[in-house]
């Protein structure tokens, strides 16, 4: 495994691997790797000839700026993970390498995807995400690129902007990883404590409470009854339990209007914030 950190040096590595005919499997990150990541490399191996991770905590993403300081930073031990798992390539350029001053930064137009959970708790987060991951396309130039549902808007945000861009650049969704409590993997969880840890798993519990009366039940009397439950939970604060069609992430309001429904939820857990998601009617 090669770890590269300039963006002519895997530009001339691809075109190599690409002469050749080889399929490129991608998989950006910001590190802090943990099995959720490893899953999205073990799909990215099966699929492809050479797989490349990228690690880059991209500054433009977050809106947060405590929130950027804290995050983990492993570099040694995701380099050793990614090896084990087979990866061919890290990418993990310097920030002035994708951000050089004199390049002017895009503007993006996710339409609703932008004013929803996420994208309305966030602002300016999707347009960070798209940049970065636009930049490292056009460096890595992969067959297909991976990313996990546990970031299910960002992964609708991806694919509209593979569309925009007309990128020739297969996405492929993947399953959320999750401890044995429910918790889905994240590198923020390593930020909280085996207090935090345990109330935590109360958000899977809460996404499959939403499933369960989904049988049966009105989609708004159901959030009333997710949103008193969290208001009887001290250790987590809520910010938004959202049921939304599958496609275009608009508010459900009735069931029998909509192919595909995700449960949605975002809460501060601590000194992090939590985000997570569920399939209700695939
Ligand atoms: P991140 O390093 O958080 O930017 O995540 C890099 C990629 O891994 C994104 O496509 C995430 O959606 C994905 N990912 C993060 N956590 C998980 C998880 N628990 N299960 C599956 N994929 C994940």
């Amino acid at each position: 495994m090669k770890t590269i950190t300039r963006k002519s040096e895997i530009k001339n590595q691809i075109q190599e691997l690409k002469s050749k005919g080889f399929k490129i499997g991608f998989v950006p990150t910001m590190g802090a790797l943990h099995a959720g990541h490893i899953s999205l490399i073990e799909r990215a191996k099966v699929e492809n000839d050479f797989v490349v991770c990228s690690i880059f905590v991209n500054p433009t993403q977050f809106n947060n700026k405590e929130d950027l300081k804290h995050y983990p930073r492993t570099f040694e031990k995701d380099a050793a993970l990614l090896s084990e798992a087979g990866c061919d390539i890290i990418f993990a350029p310097e920030a002035s390498e994708m951000y050089p001053d004199n390049e002017t930064q895009e503007t993006w137009d996710f339409g609703s995807l932008e004013y929803v959970m996420e994208g309305k708790f966030r602002p300016g987060h999707f347009n960070g995400v798209a940049m970065i991951v636009s930049r490292l396309f056009d460096c890595v130039l992969p067959t297909k690129a991976y990313f996990g549902e546990k970031d299910y808007q960002q992964l609708l945000v991806i694919k509209s902007m593979v569309k925009q861009k007309n990128y020739a650049i297969e996405i492929v969704g993947c399953p959320i990883k999750r401890e044995a409590s429910g918790l889905a993997m994240s590198s923020r969880n390593m930020r909280l404590s085996t207090e935090e840890i345990n109330a935590a798993a109360f958000i899977y519990a809460s996404l499959n409470k939403a499933k369960q009366l989904s049988a049966t039940k009105a989609v708004k009397d159901i959030l009333a009854e997710i949103v008193k439950d969290y208001e009887q939970n001290l250790q987590l604060e809520l910010e938004y339990f959202e049921l939304a069609d599958a496609e275009t992430l608009a508010p459900v309001e009735d069931w029998s209007k909509h192919a595909g429904v995700r449960a949605f939820v975002a809460a501060q857990c601590g000194p992090v914030r939590l985000i997570d998601n569920l399939s209700i009617i695939p």
